[in-house]
């Protein structure tokens, strides 16, 4: 039976429609697949302010996304707990375009907006009853501090993360271990794509759900999606009021989830123009873009490490918008940057303007001159994902002096931490996952 509202289907189509909270409970569809809205709801932004700061805007843009669901009425509330820090819109040192800052979270890291959300929606949904409901995330680094951080003391909840062992910077090791209680961290000898596939396959096993209440809270959750739209909204309608024109938007990009959210807002109906995936040397996603044929592959390392994702989880939601090649490619343009242009951008800026960014960010200002140089004359709009801060061993060597830290970052860099290993196979994993249920209460 379809639901009234806003449905959500799966991009693989055997799974029964759900209104959003079945989609945000579930995680994954029962069949394997993404959830997504069965269309994307047009939101009229006249009347909209955009000086209202998140938390008051974000209702008017999310209200359609949860129509006809039991979260409808909370939209408010959950908003006002997730939307707690800024998303500040501001010129580029250079006067060359703008940059949008999404760091000020309590993990320094646009992830903060998903997770908070995220949670601010599972808490007031009916829990499993019984034995906590266990939220499983594998992360390339940023996505499970922000989750560790949102859940972390959340009664008959339990987070477990699952991050490669070595290729996250030490800070970000850290932030993982260093909430402990309800949450623990799992270093995977492995990359990314090792933990996502591990991930995956838990909550594909029938069987252990019968056990151990689980779900997922990767950007393939789309508790995590349907947050990221509002900054970009927000961002979109300052932009056309201050230069009378939509905002082009350079998108540091690795599992595809912020870009995605991005297109939602102008697929809705927000002031978007161009959106520019900006890539670390995992070129999976610009080599497609470019013409050649979409291809998964292993990820590798590099300095943006946030973005080592070589199986993009979220192209199978564009995918599934659009089987056109043609017309995927025309609503995104891509770019792959290597590890010395990373630095190289980097030193120069601090350098000569001052201005410090994380790796991830460093892609997107990249692009940014790459698509100068080429005679590109837009006025694009740089979008910094994480506070350099968190990446110190690499930029500080750069740059040659120390970053400050935000005060809410170094709180949590004073906490001692308490990360475990994990070996790369299945089995260890859902034995874990079976002794942590029936050992350990959750907390009440
Ligand atoms: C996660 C992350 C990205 C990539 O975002 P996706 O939504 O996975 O494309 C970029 N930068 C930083 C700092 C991140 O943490």
């Amino acid at each position: 039976m379809t639901p009234a509202g806003m449905c959500y289907v799966s991009t693989r189509g055997n799974a029964a429609p759900v209104t959003v909270s079945g989609a945000i409970a579930d995680g994954l569809a029962p069949d394997g697949g993404l959830y997504v809205p069965e269309s994307l709801p047009r939101v009229d932004p006249t009347g909209v302010d955009p000086d209202a700061d998140l938390a008051a805007f974000a209702p008017r843009l999310l209200a359609p996304f949860f129509s006809g669901d039991r979260l409808a009425a909370a939209l408010e509330a959950i908003c006002a707990e997730a939307f707690t820090f800024p998303a500040p819109l501001r010129l580029l040192a250079g006067n060359e375009g703008r940059i949008l800052e999404l760091f000020y979270g309590p993990t320094a890291a646009f992830k903060d907006f998903g997770a908070r959300f995220l949670a601010a929606c599972l808490r007031r949904l009916p829990g499993p009853g019984g034995g906590p409901l266990t939220i499983l995330v594998a992360t390339s680094g940023d996505t499970g501090a922000a989750v560790a951080a949102a859940f972390h003391r959340l009664p008959g909840m339990r987070v477990c993360i699952l991050y490669p062992e070595g290729r996250v910077s030490p800070r970000q090791a850290h932030l993982l271990g260093c909430f402990g209680e309800n949450v623990q961290a799992l270093g995977v000898a492995g990359g990314f794509d090792d933990c996502q596939r591990l991930v995956k396959r838990a909550l594909g096993d029938a069987e252990l759900r019968s056990c151990v209440a689980l779900t997922s809270a990767n950007s393939i959750s789309l508790g995590r999606l349907l947050p990221q739209t509002v900054y970009f909204a927000r961002a979109a309608l300052q932009h056309r009021r201050a230069r009378g024109a939509p905002l082009n938007a350079i998108v540091p990009t690795g599992n595809l989830g912020n870009a995605l959210a991005c297109n939602w807002a102008r697929a809705a109906g927000f002031p978007i123009g161009r959106i520019h995936l900006a890539c670390n040397a995992n070129a999976v996603l610009p080599d497609f873009f470019a013409g050649a044929p979409y291809v998964p592959r292993p990820g590798t390392a590099t300095l943006a490490n946030a973005m080592d994702v070589g199986a993009p989880g979220n192209f199978e939601r564009l995918r599934h918008a659009s089987r056109d090649d043609a017309a995927l490619r025309a609503a995104f343009g891509a770019g792959s940057v290597e590890d010395a242009a990373i630095r190289a951008v980097v030193r120069r800026r601090a350098c000569t303007q001052g201005e410090i960014f994380c790796p991830h960010t460093a892609t997107a200002v990249h692009e940014l001159e790459r698509l100068r140089a080429a005679g590109d004359e837009t006025h694009w709009t740089v979008v910094a994902t994480a506070h350099p801060a968190k990446f110190d061993d690499v930029i500080e060597p750069l740059i040659g002096r120390r970053i400050d830290v935000p005060s809410a970052l170094a709180a949590l860099l004073r906490r001692p931490a308490q990360n475990e290993p994990l070996a790369p196979d299945y089995a260890a994993l859902r034995a874990l996952l079976l002794a942590a249920s029936s050992s350990s209460p959750a907390l009440e």
